[in-house]
């Protein structure tokens, strides 16, 4: 049987992830790797989590082992709304603006469902975070993307994008912009205070609706804490999404949609009809953890860590960096990247090879661009890597834009 002819659109449309090809790499022996996304495993509380997890399944059984409903635990609900006060200093948060879902992948997954057709409009951030462009693609609709900068989205491109989309009769279309306000992924840039406001503006001039993702806004180890877009627009305007993976663990697999209860419930809807509900186990093990342990101060040692490596990072990328003409980097103020770009003429993915050849790996920028395009950037993460190893991987890296370098004749 040929299963080409009995695939859907989207099953045709699937192919698998640039970086999980590139991820097979940085597990042969002697490697260095700033490919991977996932937090540092020491930083789970794996023996609070461990105890906790025993204790609800023998005295909270007929709860955890059970179905869940869709929406999800009501007491993890009580324990997000201290935490979303806390956090973002966002008030007046109850069960119908809530959906527990399974991490934020799947939020993204449900709202592509209900907000996107073929004929949609998303517009997206270049270099844009690559599970929601993979969620948002399955539905056909057409990309618009606006660049970063070094803080954020650049708004005045943005601006003229939807004043354009508007005198062509086409800003109906689009259903939403979605951002990633803080140390973002890839790009580690963080939206000004400024930017975030025009941003607001811009969304209620014209009638949108933003998807603020925030997986990191937790992990801030510089800088001042910036209000969430939510916070300053409303639910009216914002649908907030966060997710336990980056700042508790990912295998838990808890993600949220904030927002209004409409939207929630429409969402709720759509999630019915995926997977009927998310583990209540897991959920549990959540609110149990957040009802004992102060989850701020918990983060406190992983964030100590991150801004270490990210440091040594930095110093590493001065020393061996600096005296290559038009090299640019992010110095993140959070989170787990940092985003490179090499002078014009290179291209990160072909210059893979001899990274290869040399056991340094990095995530070639053209792995978050919505049409596959060549990229002269990377995304580095310095979570994972001890540090003498940052300092090591980093100098590997310089040898490999030199070698690429010569061989084009991009550098002297
Ligand atoms: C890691 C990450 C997520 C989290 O995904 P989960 O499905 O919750 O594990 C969401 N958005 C961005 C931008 C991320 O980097």
């Amino acid at each position: 049987m040929d299963i080409e002819l009995k695939l859907s659109e989207t099953g045709k449309n699937l192919r698998s992830s640039l970086i999980r090809e590139l991820l097979k790499y940085a597990s042969i022996p002697g490697s260095i790797s700033f490919g991977g996304g996932v937090p540092d495993p020491n930083t789970f509380p794996r023996h609070e989590l461990a105890e906790i997890a025993k204790e609800v399944i023998e005295k909270e059984y007929a709860y955890t082992l059970q179905y869940n409903t869709t929406e999800g635990d009501d007491e993890l609900v009580k324990q997000i709304a201290k935490l979303l006060e806390r956090m973002y200093g966002i008030t007046g948060i109850d069960r119908p603006n809530i959906l527990f879902t399974t991490g934020s992948q799947q939020a993204l997954d449900l709202l592509a469902r209900v907000f996107l057709d073929k004929d949609s409009i998303c517009i997206v951030e270049f270099p844009v975070y690559l599970g929601a462009a993979s969620a948002f693609r399955m539905m056909f609709p057409q990309f618009i993307t606006i660049p970063l900068q070094d803080d954020g989205m650049d708004v005045d491109y943005l601006e003229r994008k939807l004043k354009e989309l508007d005198s062509e009769g086409k800003i109906k279309n689009v259903k939403f912009i979605y951002t990633v306000p803080n140390f973002h992924n890839p790009a580690g840039v963080t939206m000004s205070l400024e930017k975030r406001k025009r941003l607001v503006e811009l969304a209620e001039k014209y009638d949108l609706l933003v998807i603020e993702d925030d997986p990191y806004g937790m992990l801030r180890f510089e800088g001042e804490h910036l209000p969430a877009l939510y916070k300053l627009a409303g639910p009216d305007r914002v649908v907030l999404l966060n997710t336990f993976s980056k700042i508790l663990t990912p295998g838990l697999r808890i993600g949220m949609i904030i927002g209004r209860a409409d939207i929630v419930r429409k969402a709720t809807l759509a999630k019915q009809a995926a997977d009927l509900c998310s583990p209540s186990l897991n959920q549990r093990i959540a609110a149990r953890y957040l009802e004992r342990y102060d989850l701020f101060e918990q983060l406190k040692p992983g964030i100590e860590l991150y801004k270490r490596k990210k440091d040594v990072m930095m110093k590493a990328l001065e020393e061996e960096f600096a005296d290559i003409k038009g090299v640019h980097w992010v110095n993140p103020q959070g989170g787990l990247f940092t985003w490179l770009t090499l002078p014009d003429g290179f291209d990160t993915m072909d210059m893979f090879e001899i990274a290869k050849e040399k056991m340094i790996y990095y995530i070639p920028g053209q792995a978050f661009t919505i049409d596959d395009s060549v990229s002269t950037s990377m995304r580095l993460s310095f979570c994972l890597p001890p540090e003498e190893k940052i300092i090591e991987g980093v100098k590997r890296l310089k040898a490999v834009v030199v070698e690429y370098g010569k061989r084009k004749g991009l550098i002297g």
